[in-house]
């Protein structure tokens, strides 16, 4: 797919209201400099998350998958002084990482990163009635999505809102012979939410600078 125009445009709209302060970009460059994938969402992305944790008035925030920090630090900071950001990563460098992002960016006191596999840690936080979370984000591996998203209702109130991104992932989610681990993962997610009768769901289309992919947007009823 010819990406141009999604990404000129893309560009364009993070020009006019998507700038990143030197927290952000410093977190981006902590992928490159700790050789970590460059695989943290956009900056508009970031933008429209902040946007969604405003929207709904957001307290507590549950995060699957921090990376450096950079999706954590966009939803962080629109919580109010009081609130919380609890996010899960698996790798203790990514961690690590993340924890000196989120510090530079001024949010220690507000975010918490749990290192450990998510699905260890979801039923932990859910034992410690660590939820109603007012919006939940997943964005750790592929494969699960549809378990995460369980554990996620599990940590919801009526009114959470839990987004989910990579589930189009270009546009493979259609074929249904497709072996990849991550597609499938996907399919089986986006199968599952369709027929959940406990939330209103919808899913984006999303292009710009990143691959084209989507984000499933879910209000829990
Ligand atoms: N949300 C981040 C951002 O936009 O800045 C990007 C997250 S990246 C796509 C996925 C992260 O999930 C990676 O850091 C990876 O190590 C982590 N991860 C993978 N498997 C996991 C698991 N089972 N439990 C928790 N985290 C996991």
């Amino acid at each position: 797919m010819n990406n141009e125009i999604f990404e000129s445009v893309d560009h364009y709209i993070g020009n006019l209201l998507g700038h990143e302060d030197e927290a952000l970009i410093a977190a981006t460059r902590s992928l490159k400099e700790a050789g970590m994938p460059a695989i943290s969402i956009s900056p508009n992305q970031g933008k429209f998350l902040q946007i969604l944790a405003l929207l709904c008035n957001a307290k507590n925030i549950l995060e699957l998958g921090t990376l450096a920090g950079y999706s954590t630090i966009w939803m962080a900071r629109a919580l109010p002084k009081d609130g919380r950001l609890i996010t899960l990563e698996y790798d203790p460098k990514h961690a690590a990482v993340a924890q000196k992002n989120i510090e530079r960016a001024g949010l220690a006191e507000q975010v918490q990163i749990k290192t450990g596999r998510a699905l260890d840690i979801l039923p932990q936080l859910h034992a410690e009635g660590a939820g109603p979370f007012d919006m939940i984000f997943i964005d750790a591996d592929k494969p699960p999505y549809a378990d995460y998203f369980e554990w996620a209702l599990k940590l919801s109130r009526s009114g959470t809102l839990i987004v989910a991104d990579n589930v189009i992932r270009e546009g493979k989610v259609l074929d249904e012979n497709s072996t990849e681990a991550a597609v499938n993962g996907a399919q089986r997610f986006n199968k599952m939410l369709g027929a959940n009768t406990a939330v209103t769901a919808t899913i984006l289309q999303m292009v710009g600078v990143k691959e084209y992919d989507g984000m499933a947007l879910a209000i829990v009823k």
